[in-house]
């Protein structure tokens, strides 16, 4: 998927309730762009990028990010009720 002229960043993200670090990989030119104030959506459309990637990357700005793992350890319970 990457052509010559991306560059491509593999960046530690630690999840906040297992503390464990997971590793994200996110272009650069896109990053660049995002934090220049696109739309996170936009940068990172569906299909391409699913909502797992996109948690990612909001956890990258902000410094908290709860990872896969964890999210179904926490939305389980919501579950019970539903099914
Ligand atoms: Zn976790």
């Amino acid at each position: 998927m990457s052509g010559p002229n991306e560059t491509e960043y593999i960046t530690p993200l630690r999840c906040k309730a297992c503390q464990y670090t997971h590793y994200v990989t996110v272009d650069a030119r896109r990053w660049n762009w995002y934090q220049r104030g696109a739309n996170l959506a936009e940068v990172w459309p569906d299909p391409v990028y699913n909502s797992a990637y996109r948690e990612k990357i909001i956890g990258l700005r902000s410094g908290y990010h709860v990872c896969d793992m964890c999210w179904d350890e926490v939305t389980k319970f919501d579950d019970e009720g539903d099914a």
